[in-house]
């Protein structure tokens, strides 16, 4: 089996390598950008869709699912939005052979399916705040170079959907999903940082938009999804309205946040090394691989493997069992290459003593039993996920660098933290010195240490600056 491209040197050759595999997803399908989950891909999946439910849910959100499409007419009643979408949608205009009255547009995204209705759901004050959420696939002609989870033409796409009664009330929904994302970034073990997009790079027809943007490698980054506050901008031209405990209709103020199948591509960017995926024992398709070692006096080895299998899927853990042909060093680079977390190796000599050797993806390796066998494989795998929040919190943080000078944002080799005046000139000073893009102010603490912003990087204005962040989004 050939080695894997070096990911710092050719990043994109080592990512389509790693997802090849892994086998987490089968390009091969005729439909450009329109990819397969193959079972090992979909279990992955169904693991973070777990994980985006569960902290959604924990927000007072419920699930809903709207059809995939939407009516002409519905489709156009937001300009800023029918702009931003228009090259993007794929439309069906036939039924058979008749040309369809009205043509319907596979979604895109889904305000303009939703809304219509929710002019419908919201009549008082007393049905805010409408919070729901659908996960479901969207479709956007991508012209640009596909690739697996991170740009592709069929998106598995999470999105919630709120109407709340005033400006308050939403800029809060935008808190708390920051809240609700940072819960999911735990169990994903990636850190990131949340930035306001500037005027020129929000949403079409946000009032203004948060992107979570982590870094990749050198000046690159990736925004892994987006909060936005809607004001009126929608409840106005769809009508969604509420009546006043005083009895005036007023629009509802509204807000979303999506994220997409693009999270299992951050996993792999940020946690996977030369040996392929590296996924947190949350996500894993399987947390523990058992791989048996026969030889001399193996007798009971195969009662002991099954017996310790179901105990632990029992206690809720995803555990596969590699009974296949394979030599087991090939199994190991196997399962190494798909990433799982826990290898447990079990020969004849571990069968008769009731113990493991336990092997972590980050290659720590130990015995585990005879005593309390189950609860120290639960201990290995929250320490290996320990492990891996450390590991990629040290990379993260030695991603960002000051720049205070246009000079050093042309020679980045790091994700630029630099002074800005706010305006949209020096911004777009800031994007061609990198070559990429002013991200945007961060909202929350900046991922390093600095003082004070000077000067504005570009215009040197004496006015008061902000740190900002710039990069070249991927
Ligand atoms: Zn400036």
């Amino acid at each position: 089996m050939a080695d894997l491209p070096d990911k710092s040197s050719a990043f994109i050759d080592w990512y389509l390598a790693v997802v090849e595999a892994a086998g987490l997803s089968d390009k091969r399908y005729p439909v450009k950008g329109m990819n397969v989950w193959t079972p090992y891909g979909f279990l992955a999946r169904r693991q973070l869709d777990r994980v985006m439910s569960r902290e959604i849910e924990a927000t007072a959100s419920r699930p809903v699912e709207f059809p995939t499409l939407i009516p002409a007419n519905e489709f156009q009643k937001e300009g800023e939005h029918i702009k931003g979408f228009d090259a993007q949608v794929f439309w069906v205009t036939k039924g058979g052979s008749t040309e369809l009255d009205m043509p319907l547009a596979l979604r895109p995204t889904s305000e303009t399916a939703i809304y219509p209705v929710f002019a419908l759901w919201v009549r008082s004050h007393r049905d805010l705040p409408l919070n729901v959420y659908q996960i479901v696939n969207t479709f956007r002609y991508e012209t640009k170079t596909t690739r697996p989870f991170l740009r592709v033409r069929e998106i598995h796409f999470f999105e919630e959907h709120t109407c709340q009664v005033d400006e308050a009330a939403a800029d809060a929904r935008v808190r708390s999903n920051l809240e609700a994302f940072a819960k999911m970034a735990h169990s994903l073990a990636l850190p990131f940082v949340p930035v306001r997009r500037p005027e020129w790079d929000k949403f079409p027809g946000a009032y203004y938009s948060v992107a979570l943007d982590i870094p990749i490698g050198g000046v690159r980054t990736l925004q892994i999804g987006s909060i936005h506050h809607y004001q009126e901008n929608f409840s106005k031209p769809y009508g969604i309205s509420y009546e006043t405990p005083e009895g005036n209709r007023k629009p509802v103020q509204q807000t979303t946040f999506g994220l997409s199948e693009r999270l299992i591509g951050a996993l792999l960017a940020v946690h996977g090394d030369a040996k392929g995926a590296v996924f947190p024992s949350e996500i894993a398709p399987y947390q523990i691989v058992i791989v048996p070692i026969s030889g001399k006096g193996a007798d009971g080895m195969d009662a002991f493997i099954g017996g310790l299998a179901t105990r632990l899927q029992d206690r809720g853990l995803r555990c596969w069992v590699d009974r296949s042909e394979d030599r087991p060093g090939a199994k190991y680079y196997k399962w190494e290459t798909a990433g799982v977390p826990l290898r447990l190796e079990i020969g004849p000599r571990e069968s008769a003593a009731g113990t493991v050797t336990a092997v972590d993806r980050l290659g720590r390796k130990g015995s585990i039993g005879p005593t309390d066998l189950e609860a120290g494989i639960v201990r290995k795998l929250s320490e290996f996920d320990e492990e891996l929040r450390k590991r990629a919190l040290a990379t993260f943080q030695q991603s960002f660098a000051t720049a205070t000078t246009l000079e050093e944002l042309r020679n980045s080799k790091h994700v630029r933290v630099v002074p800005w005046c706010g305006t949209e000139a020096c911004g777009h000073a800031i994007e061609t010195a990198i070559d990429g893009s002013l991200l945007g102010v961060p909202e929350s603490d900046l991922p390093i240490a600095v003082p004070a912003p000077g000067l504005c990087v570009a215009c040197h204005s004496t006015g008061p600056t902000k740190w900002a962040l710039a990069g070249q989004p991927l």
